[in-house]
């Protein structure tokens, strides 16, 4: 009987092994953690946003799209609905497209996965940390920590993760390996994470929330932009909007970099000709403002302008307006850089995708080794675009491998 090792289980390893079962081989999941999906629990702040119904092509960064373009059409998010429903996990979509489970408990999925791994028949190692993994006369030898687990293997498929968050299981160990077996390893950088600045202005906003447009720029080149929700805080900013951002940061972040926030992203128009048109006010700017935004943004920038705060509009000429308007649409902060891999929710770099094989994920450098999940160099930004890259290469590399295993 063929045997098959997936190194991981995460939502990728879980998938490879749901479909690799279907074959006739015999499937062992290895996973360094006493218990499976671990990192899957704290996800969607453990409401777990597993996938979203946008979940295509131009959502991602990558270096191959074609690879990517040819996994998520094996597994839409439509599709992937169906198949966890048949798994007995029934989901919902919000209107914008981000979907849950029913229960809206990351705890719930786990146990439901683990309850088919079960039924279907899937060997798993817990607390069974892999090492290494060697290729010789035509097998994989693992070495692991489990005594009583097989070591020698047909195909093998690394789900270990990245490098985000390492207190819950995936630490990036392995991508060594994978450079021993002819990989590179593109720089493992932290995505989806906080972004960090000292911008005097901006600390005085400390617990502000609210829509802004944030996006990176290298000198006059734009990398990337995103409208959402961010969040102020002592040492920079968190939220979707700039954490969708952070992997475009190089680590340490070059100088010609800058974090632009457009403060009025949404109502820029209404709010221009609204001041536009009250030019004779007796109000001051701060009070004026205040129909846009909140108090403490109002305050700070209008000190940073030069505008006293009870100053009437009239009063203030045009150039201090406009140093005000261009705070308030083009904010300029300088990032030193994102808050690590400890609060990342995601890491970019690893295998690139173009090291793989478009459709299997099977390596193109060692034949029988195949990849799933985020040890691959893809990064979507917030809103279950991660668990759906996750769930859908393991579901192309289970399905890769079960066929590969029917063919000999
Ligand atoms: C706080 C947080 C919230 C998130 N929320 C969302 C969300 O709501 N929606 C979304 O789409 N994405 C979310 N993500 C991202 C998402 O969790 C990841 O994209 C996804 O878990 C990646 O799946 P994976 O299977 O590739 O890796 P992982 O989930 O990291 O799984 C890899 C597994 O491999 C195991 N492992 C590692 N090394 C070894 C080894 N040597 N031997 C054996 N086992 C090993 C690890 O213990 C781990 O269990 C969130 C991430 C975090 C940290």
């Amino acid at each position: 009987m063929k045997q098959i090792a997936i190194i991981g289980a995460g939502p990728a390893g879980i998938m490879a092994a749901l479909q690799a079962v279907k074959s006739t081989a015999e499937v062992h999941l290895f996973e360094s953690n006493p218990k499976i999906g671990k990192k899957l629990l704290v996800t969607g702040s453990g409401r777990c946003n597993i996938t979203n119904m946008q979940a295509k092509l131009d959502a991602y960064d990558t270096d191959e799209p074609d690879v990517l373009a040819s996994v998520l059409a094996g597994l839409s998010p439509q599709a992937f609905r169906a198949l966890l429903a048949e798994m007995g996990i029934f989901t919902t979509a919000t209107d914008d497209g981000w979907v849950y489970p029913f229960s809206f408990a990351a705890g719930n999925v786990v146990d439901l996965l683990l309850a088919q791994l079960h039924r279907v028949g899937v060997k798993i190692h817990y607390a069974a940390r892999v090492q290494a993994i060697r290729f010789t006369n035509g097998q994989f030898i693992l070495t692991h920590d489990k005594h009583d687990a097989p070591h020698i293997f047909d195909l093998v498929c690394v789900a270990s993760g990245g490098k985000a968050m390492p207190d819950l299981g995936s630490d990036g160990k392995l991508f060594a390996q994978l450079a021993v077996l002819g990989h590179q390893i593109l720089a493992v950088q932290p995505a989806l994470a906080p972004i960090l600045f000292a911008d005097k202005t901006l600390r005085s906003l400390d617990g502000v929330r609210l829509d802004v447009e944030a996006s990176i720029w290298q000198s006059s080149t734009c990398l990337g932009m995103d409208v959402g929700n961010v969040i102020f805080t002592q040492w920079g900013m968190n939220g979707p909007a700039v954490m969708n951002l952070s992997h475009l940061l190089p680590e340490p972040v070059e100088p010609s970099m800058h974090l632009q926030i457009n403060f009025l992203a949404g109502y820029e128009e209404q709010a221009r000709a609204y001041f536009a048109a009250q030019q004779d006010s007796q109000a001051s700017i701060s009070v004026l403002l205040g129909g846009f935004l909140n108090q403490k943004i109002t305050a700070a920038l209008c000190k940073k302008s030069g505008i006293p705060i009870d100053e009437p509009l009239s009063r203030v000429e045009t150039t201090r307006q406009k140093k005000l308007l261009s705070l308030l649409t083009a904010y300029r902060v300088q990032p030193t850089g994102t808050r690590g891999f400890k609060y990342a929710q995601l890491s970019s770099g690893g295998v690139p995708l173009g090291e793989v094989q478009k459709g299997s994920l099977e390596s193109k450098l060692q034949p029988g080794l195949f990849l799933a999940g985020e040890v691959l160099n893809v990064v979507g930004p917030c809103g279950g675009f991660n668990l759906h890259w996750a769930f859908a290469s393991g579901y192309a590399t289970g399905q890769a491998m079960a066929a590969h295993v029917f063919r000999e």
